[in-house]
């Protein structure tokens, strides 16, 4: 099998995979996922076609820490009807009509009493909003300020035809098998309905991060996670506390198929491996990306980073969370979504893990004065991949200079702003030259 460190990936894979997460998102993009439920189970046996996924139930009423798994909800119908027979805020049409967890209602009342229970976007009139109300029993309706405006007065029937009852909620996992146990965690929230960015994007690159990866050699093993937010990320750590010490490594995953630049959320540290794995690919490949710092106010990540979990899992995204207006409305549509976003995310992630891969520490073999290249070969092109590529030589020199045993590839990325794949090409041409040896047991 070949080794993820090696791959290279051409324009051809790039449209392919773009291609592939959209059709996937497509298919998703109808069912009506909450934190539990059948859309979520849907959703976890489309993903399965392209990942494998082993589902796990946790029954309503499991303590999960400081929380209790909730009742499941069940909808298959809920509209609003005038008197005159015209219906309004149809879950037929959008389920986003629907604040989400409704309790079951069937009530007659005037337009004025019922007004109350309907959530707009004034300031974007044509798009419904997205609302839930999980942990509180309520139950609302959501249209566009336009629809809300085309409500006639007079006497209306409110019905949602929704059960709450003990259930479970719904996990589903994805395990690539690597030569070690140390694990790297991606993680994709899965609550979220008819929602493209955020969060049909980051189920669909998890999805077909773990499709890619089944097929290579690595050294980590890699556990791709979807579940809802917050319920979900917590069931999930307290049900695997025991062997959470293995995950090295974490990624979350969310609204990444946005044309905007990319942005990656520290952990909560700011200086573990991922965080600085993030940086040099960023840095490298992505010069309009951005790094952020850790805030509690994130996505799942801040779980993952809570002072009795402490792992290193930050986060990928395009659009910013707070920023961009279509965040839980309507508008967070497929319209939105762009394959090539879609393919450069997926590559970043690719990116990100070839750094985790390659990162090792190297001794110089010929460490007194600068050993002859030009001898070895290693000053001409052979196979011509870093003709006119100066930042090669300079990568065969920094690493000559730096492996005295102590410092990782990484660290040299970091010194020398050459990019991470280059280094570690470089690195693997000196150990063929048997000028460089590798001081652990990742080779591939
Ligand atoms: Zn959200």
């Amino acid at each position: 099998m070949q080794a993820l460190r090696t791959v290279q990936l051409g324009e051809a894979d790039l449209v392919a995979a773009g291609k592939a997460m959209l059709e996937l998102m497509r298919e998703l993009y109808p069912l009506c996922r909450s934190i539990t439920g059948a859309g979520v189970r849907d959703t976890l046996t489309a993903v399965s076609r392209v990942a494998p996924l082993a589902i796990t139930e946790v029954p309503t009423g499991t303590e999960v820490f400081d929380w209790v798994v909730p009742q499941e909800w069940t909808i298959s119908d809920a509209y609003l009807e005038h008197e005159s027979g015209q219906r309004f805020a149809e879950f037929q049409a959008s389920n986003l009509h629907v604040v989400g967890y409704s309790v079951p209602t069937d009530l007659r009342m005037p337009l004025e009493q019922l007004s109350d229970r309907i959530h707009t976007l004034p300031q974007h009139p044509d798009w419904i909003p997205f609302r839930t109300s999980y942990y509180q029993e309520d139950w609302g309706f959501c249209m566009s300020a336009c629809e809300r405006l085309a409500m006639p007065s007079g006497e209306y029937r409110a019905v949602i035809r929704s059960r709450l009852a003990a259930g479970s909620l719904t996990l589903g996992e994805f395990v690539h098998r690597g030569r070690s146990e140390d694990e790297v965690l991606v993680f994709a929230h899965t609550c979220h309905p008819s929602l493209c960015n955020d969060n049909l994007s980051g189920i669909v690159v998890a999805a077909h991060l773990a499709s890619f990866l089944r097929r290579l050699d690595t050294w980590f093993t890699y556990r791709f996670v979807f579940a809802p937010a917050t319920i979900g990320s917590i069931s999930w750590m307290a049900l695997n506390e025991a062997r959470l010490s293995r995950v090295r490594h974490g990624l979350v995953l969310a609204m990444l198929g946005d044309a905007g630049p990319l942005h990656y959320h520290r952990s909560r540290t700011g200086a573990a491996s991922i965080d600085r794995a993030a940086a040099v690919v960023l840095k490298a490949s992505y010069p309009d990306a951005a790094s952020i710092d850790f805030s509690p106010w994130g996505f799942d990540e801040r779980q993952f980073n809570s002072p009795g979990i402490r792992l290193p899992v930050g986060r990928l995204n395009r659009a910013l969370t707070g920023e961009y207006p279509q965040e839980h409305t309507s508008a967070d549509s497929l319209e939105l979504m762009s394959e090539a976003a879609l393919a450069e995310s997926w590559r970043a992630c690719l990116r990100i893990f070839e750094v985790l891969e390659g990162d090792r520490r190297y001794l110089n073999l010929s460490p007194k004065g600068e050993p002859q290249l030009g001898r070895r070969g290693l000053y001409r092109a052979t196979g011509g991949y870093y003709d006119g590529v100066p930042s090669r030589q300079m990568g065969l020199l920094w690493i000559l200079n730096q492996s005295d045993g102590e410092t990782s590839l990484l660290d040299i990325a970091e010194r020398s702003g050459i990019e991470f794949g280059l280094l570690a090409q470089c690195a693997r041409d000196l150990e063929v030259a048997g000028l460089l040896a590798a001081l652990d047991d990742r080779a591939a």
